[in-house]
């Protein structure tokens, strides 16, 4: 295989404009309670997601993490503790990594990680590095700043910048992310009733 770079992150999952579909992808959790009332919100609609773990809060939490593999949502690597960790060398990336799975694995052994995350979305040796662990790195299409938040009529309205096959960047950690699960409540029903459908990467 040849050395992955940044041509090779996942932004789209099979793009089609006549059978559009979205990836909801979700970072920096576990972090109840916004985690599991957006858990039963997922369920309730039927979708699978991403869910993008942060070691720190896999430890902290793992009945929820538990939870996110038994209602079948897709994992991500999303590093130990939320590091850049393009400032990290291969080393210390593989470490950061390796200690992330572990934790994941010590609660969930045989859940797949496929997935990587970069934290912040910086990369450095983050990609070859999660490739040499097995896991592909997702990026995104569309991010909305639900971080900051914004309130959530002006999270649904930039949500609308979705484009068909799209990973939509979301947290449910790092904070209070009531207005994210919110958004997202109102998303599935107005994406649904304009033909969209939802996706994960497999
Ligand atoms: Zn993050």
């Amino acid at each position: 295989m040849d050395t992955p770079g940044l041509a090779d992150v996942i932004r789209y999952v099979d793009p089609d404009p006549a059978a559009p579909t979205a990836v909801l992808t979700f970072d920096d959790g576990p972090n109840p309670p916004d985690t599991v009332t957006l858990l039963d919100l997922l369920a309730r609609e039927q979708v699978t997601a991403v869910f993008c773990l942060v070691g720190q809060q896999v430890e902290a939490h793992p009945d929820v993490v538990r939870r996110i593999v038994a209602d079948g949502h897709v994992l991500a690597n999303h590093s130990f503790r939320h590091d850049n960790l393009s400032q990290l060398t291969p080393d210390a990336v593989r470490a950061d990594l390796t200690r992330t799975l572990d934790a994941i694995h010590a609660v969930v052994p045989d859940a797949p990680v496929p997935f990587f995350r970069a934290p912040f979305g910086h990369y450095g040796h983050a990609i070859v590095v999660a490739a040499e662990l097995g896991m592909r790195t997702l990026d995104w299409q569309l991010a909305v700043e639900d971080w900051v938040p914004p309130g959530v009529d002006e999270l649904v309205r930039r949500l609308g910048g979705v484009e068909p096959g799209g990973v939509v960047l979301l947290h449910d950690g790092g904070g209070d992310r009531s207005q994210t699960v919110a958004a997202v409540a109102r998303l599935i029903p107005r994406l649904r009733g304009e033909g969209w459908a939802f996706t994960v990467p497999r």
